[in-house]
């Protein structure tokens, strides 16, 4: 005992829907260096790279304790060359130089302002940033054409690039709720993403609606929209047919009625009064919340010297709403509750272990050749051959 050659090893599954996996985490400084090295990665656009970083990530996420020493370590899946050296220089130096350098480096700094502001990916900001655009004063100086969802973007850069906390997540619940019973009696709605997880943050809210009959759904989310809209609510929405039908041929694509799915992507107007509607208190500075991770970023806040900062009486805050039909509620669910690993792991444990495709539609049996159903998330994990794992356990 306390000798580092007898503290005994870790022992994890292999993928993260084989693991429960809850927000607390015990390893956080090595798990925030390397999900800045898959974030810089992925705004690198390499993916291969970024799921490899995210995968040792979650593994340290899912051990009972901080990782005191590389022997605690032998045998753990998914920790790769890379992430070993990153971990090791931590716990030898207090610190990865990959880790320290990467922030400092004048492109993941540009990469991070740009792709902050809502409706800029990795592609457009390596374009502008090829362009000499690296902050938002150059970006409103050179005035590259910016689509409609990038210009609502910057006009709310702060607000949106502010954390959202689960009362302002609530305040929103309440009014998504009162406008889906008046447009649709009998719908109903459930909230997903991070903060079904337990999050008591996240970089936006997420919603999923259905209906208990078959069919009833079809056509709600224009009236949704509307809805809202009459009232003030949205800022921004553009709503998306779903286009599962026009994707690429899979097993798991849907023999019919998948071209309902709709998702509006949209900036909600949030004001004091829905705030001050719900019962529960501001919980900003709880445990777990999470601050705006600009990393020393040389924000250009210039844009909004205009405005009484802090003073307006409401703010922006990004809202997802997803319609499902009721046969792929189940899916919709296990689909859009997350984490992003943990779907992308249920996904390859169902393709790799059991010759199935999984998606957020529909659970396809390659050697039977036959879909099969769900009515809850505990009948897909049942088919999938895993233990259920709860929402709060899925924080991967
Ligand atoms: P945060 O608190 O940062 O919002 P989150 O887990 O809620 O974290 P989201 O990006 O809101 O993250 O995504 C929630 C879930 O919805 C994830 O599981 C993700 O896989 C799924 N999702 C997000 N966007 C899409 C999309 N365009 N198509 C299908 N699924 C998506
Ligand atoms: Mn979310
Ligand atoms: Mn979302």
């Amino acid at each position: 005992q306390g000798n580092e050659a007898e503290v005994a090893a870790f022992s994890v599954p292999s993928y993260a829907c084989q693991r429960r996996t809850t927000l607390e985490n015990h390893n956080t400084v090595l798990t925030d260096a390397l999900s800045l090295l898959a974030e810089n990665a992925e705004l690198s656009e390499e993916d291969g790279r970024g799921v490899a970083f995210r995968r040792a990530a979650a593994v340290l996420k899912a051990l009972p304790k901080p990782v005191a020493s590389m022997t605690q370590l032998r045998g753990l899946p998914c920790l790769g060359e890379h992430s070993l050296r990153v971990i090791k220089d931590i716990l030898e130096n207090g610190a990865s130089s990959e880790v320290e350098s990467t922030k400092q480096s004048e492109r993941y700094k540009a990469l991070k302002v740009l792709t902050g502001i809502f409706g800029v990916g990795a592609r457009t900001a390596d374009r502008w940033i090829r362009d000499g655009i690296h902050n938002l004063r150059q970006l409103q100086d050179s005035g590259p054409t910016l689509n409609r969802a990038q210009q609502a973007g910057l006009e709310h850069y702060d607000d949106l690039n502010q954390p959202v906390s689960k009362s302002d997540a609530d305040a929103i619940g309440e009014v998504v709720e009162k406008a889906v019973v008046s447009v649709l009696p009998g719908a109903h709605m459930t909230l997903i993403g991070g903060f079904r997880r337990g999050k008591l943050t996240g970089h936006d809210v997420d919603f999923l609606i259905t209906h208990p009959e078959e069919g009833r759904e079809v056509g709600l989310m224009p009236k949704l929209v509307s809805w809202l809209e009459s009232q003030g609510f949205l800022l921004y929405q553009k709503t998306t047919r779903n286009s599962y039908l026009e994707s690429k041929d899979g097993p798991a694509r849907p023999a019919s009625n998948m071209d309902r799915f709709e998702r509006c992507f949209s900036i909600f107007k949030l004001t004091k009064e829905e705030k001050r509607g719900t019962k529960h208190p501001e919980t900003l500075t709880e445990n777990g919340a999470q601050t705006p991770d600009n990393g020393g970023l040389d924000l250009d806040l210039d844009l909004d010297q205009t405005k009484p900062a802090g003073h307006k009486p409401w703010r922006a805050v990004r809202v997802d709403l997803v319609v499902s039909p009721i046969s792929q509620f189940a899916f919709a669910l296990l689909g859009w509750t997350g984490s992003k690993l943990f779907e992308r792991e249920l996904r390859r444990w169902a393709g790799h272990e059991k010759s199935m495709s999984l998606s957020s539609h529909a659970l396809y049996d390659n050697r039977q050749s036959k879909y099969l159903r769900a009515t809850s998330e505990e009948e897909i994990f049942a088919h999938l051959g895993l233990e259920f794992v709860p929402p709060s356990e899925r924080n991967a």
